[in-house]
């Protein structure tokens, strides 16, 4: 089974609490691939600009993702930055530079053709729904966004929603697409722009799912499932959780051979786990580290720390 992914592939000025750096690896697509990577085969569709190195390819490589979709451009790669004050649920954005993206025209590499999940990363609506209808048989499409195309990219988003199996968004964002501070009438609204289900992230407070009508793998009787996040002492860098979380919970629903209720459930705390590693270092460094084996482990912490034993 094979994820495409579209999105930012960028550098990142991050500060923290923690301290700073200045140019690190970084993207939506970049973090999605790499925690994905640990359950499926990842192909990537995207641009850099010159400034993007060998070895920062590598890092793809390493992980055996697949990089003949990311283009190269003449000018600099996308590059964001971004500040985390108190509260390490939400970037300030300080700069967003497209650079090479404002004139991306995505092409699908004839190899990445029988791809037959999709998952439009964060990045111009009009480059994901460029992507998808290039890709019209997949077997399922899931989608994330961010307050600045919610807020200046809002018609062009409402393409992209339109014909999503799933939207992936943080509870902010949710509430700002929808324009409701309640977060269950904001996910009703949310629907009724299109995806089936929609996954809100809670940054260190875990995930909770909406289930629409025709949500692909709706648990009996539950209009909601909630799972958890590993309650860590220390955040160094919460950017790419989010699509840490995207790549764990959509790369073990790939892995598998259908998705069912129960594999949905897993697929969430799959993402969990591999967003709580995300954190544990600047940038892509923790994830670039990880093992599979560390992966189970915290896997098996998290079934415990949200089970209820006896009646
Ligand atoms: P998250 O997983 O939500 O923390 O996303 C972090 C990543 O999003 C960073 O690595 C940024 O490069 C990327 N990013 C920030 N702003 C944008 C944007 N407007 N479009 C696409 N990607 C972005």
């Amino acid at each position: 089974m094979s994820i495409l992914v579209v999105g930012s592939v960028a550098f990142d000025s991050i500060r923290t609490p923690h301290g700073n750096v200045d140019r690190c690896l970084g993207g939506a697509a970049t973090h999605f691939a790499l925690a994905a990577s640990f359950f499926t085969q990842v192909r990537v569709i995207g641009v850099v600009g010159e400034d993007f190195t060998s070895e920062n390819e590598a890092v793809f490589h390493a992980r055996n993702i697949d990089t003949q979709g990311i283009e190269r451009a003449a000018g600099n790669s996308f590059h964001w930055t971004g500040e985390y004050r108190e509260n390490l649920n939400e970037a300030q954005t300080l700069s967003t530079d497209l650079n090479v993206f404002e004139s991306f025209q995505p092409k699908i590499p004839e190899a990445y053709r029988d791809s037959e999940f999709l998952f439009l990363a964060n990045i111009d609506p009009v480059l994901q729904q460029r992507v998808h209808k290039q890709m019209p048989n997949v077997k399922m499409v899931c989608g994330d966004t961010m307050n600045y195309w919610i807020t200046g990219h809002g018609e062009n988003l409402a393409h992209v929603l339109r014909d999503l199996d799933a939207l992936l968004i943080n509870d902010g964002e949710a509430k700002l697409l929808a324009q409701e501070p309640n977060l269950v009438r904001a996910a009703e609204r949310i629907m009724e722009m299109g995806p089936k289900t929609l996954i809100v992230k809670h940054g260190e407070y875990g995930s909770t799912a909406f289930f629409g009508e025709k949500s692909f793998a709706t648990p009996v009787k539950n209009q909601f499932f909630r799972a958890p996040a590993m309650p860590l002492a220390e955040i160094i860098d919460p950017t790419g959780a989010g699509d840490s979380f995207a790549g764990g919970f959509f790369g073990y629903l790939a892995s598998q051979p259908a998705v069912t209720p129960a594999v949905f459930k897993r697929a969430m705390f799959y993402g969990g786990v591999m967003g709580s590693f995300a954190v544990e270092r600047f940038g892509t460094e923790r994830v670039q580290q990880l093992t599979r084996e560390e992966i189970d482990q915290r896997f098996a912490r998290f079934r415990e720390l949200s089970h209820l034993d006896g009646n």
